[in-house]
């Protein structure tokens, strides 16, 4: 039951702030819900999530279509700027920004909804060759050009650790972006405020809470393995 692994991750995730002496409050608990159908994400709902992420443009759509109005769609896959147009008045957060000719298109989008979307800087932290993102010592200076454009606010960063069969070796990674989002901070750059500290997956959520984590994108954990044939 979906119920029962909504509330396993609800008291890891209390346990987690515990012992990093964090409020619960401070940590918001995204639903992977990619590839999952809209009963099961229903029945999340009725559990009262209301934050749901996806990586795919026309399912996020499709699904928006679908459910109650009162959800947050958080968009958390790599993004064309062709697709931009789709989502850019669905979303309440877009996590994997790591270009500026991205963020220059969402501008564009936004200033035609007549909206100010909410951003992410999207960081890969361990440098690994399968994901996007910028690398650590390239986000400053991202941050500082996308910081001009008047209808895009970066509200944060984001990062996809590596897939480790141990938590623990991905803690490195989590807290240096927690570094990176205080170094930033520091700058006091216009229009950018360090308030989003997107880490954490199925596998790592807790260790990521543990060193500063405000939005965990937990799936598997929630729905269940994921199987791709189906779709
Ligand atoms: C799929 C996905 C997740 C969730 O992964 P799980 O390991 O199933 O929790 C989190 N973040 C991003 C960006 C994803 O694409």
């Amino acid at each position: 039951m979906l119920k029962d692994n909504l509330k396993q991750v609800e008291e890891n995730i209390e346990k987690a702030c515990e012992r990093a002496g964090r409020k619960r409050e401070e940590v918001t608990l995204i639903a992977v819900s990619k590839t999952k159908p809209v009963p099961m994400l229903e029945e999340i709902y009725e559990e009262g999530i209301r934050t749901f992420g996806e990586n795919k443009v026309q399912e996020l759509v499709e699904k928006y279509d679908e459910m109650p109005k009162d959800i947050k769609w958080h968009m958390i896959g790599h993004l064309q700027r062709n697709k931009v147009k789709y989502i850019v008045d669905k979303v309440a957060l877009i996590h994997s920004v790591d270009s500026y000719r991205l963020a220059e298109e969402i501008n564009v989008q936004a200033k035609k909804h007549g909206v100010v979307v909410p951003i992410l800087i999207e960081v890969n932290v361990a440098e690994e060759d399968s994901k996007f993102g910028v690398k650590l010592n390239e986000a400053m200076q991202l941050a500082e050009e996308i910081s001009l454009l008047e209808n895009v606010r970066i509200e944060g960063l984001m990062t996809i650790a590596p897939f480790v069969e141990n938590a623990e070796d991905n803690r490195m990674y989590f807290r240096q972006l927690k570094q990176l989002s205080v170094d930033i901070d520091a700058k006091n750059i216009d229009n950018v405020h360090m308030k989003i500290l997107s880490m954490g997956m199925t596998g790592d959520y807790t260790v990521a809470i543990e060193e500063g984590a405000t939005m965990v994108r937990v799936g598997t954990g929630i729905f269940g393995a994921r199987n791709y044939n189906n779709i």
